[in-house]
């Protein structure tokens, strides 16, 4: 399930709290998608089969159908797109109106990611979004008028104004649409945001302690109760609906990206392009890639594989991690789980994993703290 990501580095505002690659200016749009072809061009065929594509950003839907056409056909010159390859377009709703959705999917574009963060408007004033919560719901009205039958909203937890009470209106709202899949987020103050710059003047409210811990919460025994999947830490999905493209980033699949800023994976090497538009451009317009490149030694392998599995609801089974890693990796694994049992208390290792004889996944209290246990059990 190989896929390629395109990073479309505009948005028309700046949210506070994105520390995301993107440019509020589009003067130099034209150039930096003729870069993006070339990468294209210099990147071809490096992938068997491409399972996926995923349009991201930064806000993709900025660009016009026409521009999001020539990306794929540009794709489809240079790759092997497999029959059911599928397209996912991260879109705003202000972008989205009826004529525009059609266009859409008249070009290929199969599935939506709507960027919505709240249903609540002051919250979008606050995050400095440039939709208003009416526009969501509209958009998602017109999308399934229109045929889109995968949708999935993003929303935003944890974050002074969202009392629980709007928290839980927010979930009952999302539940309440005709969407397949959910990814939800908490906040987090990045260095160099306005919100981190408005957080040290007073001028807005730190986020309080406890705060985002008691939403994931309330957010996982709703979507449990609603009979959702939560497949990974931060999706959730409709029976049948996980998101293809970034299943296969946590099933280590192989990836292409291509734009600024973006990664890509290639067994045992992974890069990342330069994180500036000027750059970017100049360098691929002079036709050179603008990449940096890494080795992954079978450590990082296995620590990046420990990363992604455990994220997931299905976490690292036996037979998989000595597939990948050898007839000694499960027994292994169990003492570096023996060896922070003895640093953290057998108590809080059992309520954080849940350990079978063929599996080892994150339990619900788990997940609060999902990164510090998993690197617990990193190789050195
Ligand atoms: S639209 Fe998305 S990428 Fe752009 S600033 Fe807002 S959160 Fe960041």
């Amino acid at each position: 399930m190989a896929g390629i990501y395109l990073h479309i580095p505009f948005c028309k505002k700046a949210c506070h709290y994105c520390d995301f690659h993107f440019s509020t200016s589009l003067h130099y749009k034209d150039q930096l998608l003729e870069a993006m072809h070339r990468e294209i061009e210099l990147r071809a065929g490096l992938l068997p089969e491409v399972h996926t594509i995923y349009f991201g950003g930064g806000t993709p839907s900025l660009l016009t159908d026409a521009e999001l056409s020539t990306l794929l056909q540009s794709l489809n010159k240079h790759f092997k797109l497999a029959n059911d390859v599928q397209v996912t377009l991260e879109a705003n709703p202000d972008d989205l109106n009826f004529d525009r959705l059609m266009a859409l999917k008249a070009i290929g574009i199969q599935r939506l990611s709507i960027g919505i963060q709240s249903f609540h408007n002051e919250d979008l004033i606050w995050m400095n979004r440039s939709h208003q919560a009416k526009q969501a719901l509209q958009c998602i009205e017109d999308a399934v008028e229109i045929g889109f039958d995968e949708l999935n909203i993003d929303l935003i937890f944890g974050y002074p104004l969202l009392s629980d009470e709007k928290w839980t209106s927010n979930i009952q709202q999302a539940l309440s649409l005709p969407i397949q899949h959910l990814s939800c987020y908490s906040m987090t103050v990045e260095d160099r945001t306005a919100l981190s710059y408005q957080i040290k003047k007073g001028q807005t409210a730190a986020m309080e302690d406890g705060q985002a811990a008691r939403q994931y919460l309330m957010l996982m025994e709703a979507m449990e109760a609603a009979g959702w999947e939560h497949y990974e830490i931060s999706n959730y999905c409709k029976p049948g609906f996980q998101s293809r493209h970034n299943t296969s980033y946590w099933q280590s699949e192989a990836y292409l990206g291509i734009g600024p800023s973006a990664h890509g994976y290639l067994n045992p090497e992974r890069y990342w392009n330069i994180a500036n538009n000027a750059k970017y451009m100049e360098s691929l317009l002079a036709g050179n890639l603008a990449e940096e490149r890494e080795y992954l030694s079978e450590d990082d392998q296995y620590n990046e594989y420990l990363m992604t599995r455990l994220r997931t609801s299905a976490g690292i089974t036996k037979a998989d991690l000595e597939k990948r890693f050898g007839s000694d990796a499960w027994p292994l694994l169990l003492s570096e789980l023996e060896l922070y049992r003895s640093e953290l208390g057998s108590e809080a290792v059992a309520s954080a994993f849940s350990l079978t004889e063929s599996t080892l996944s994150l339990t619900r209290a788990g997940k609060l703290l999902a990164d510090s246990h998993i690197a617990a059990l990193f190789r050195a």
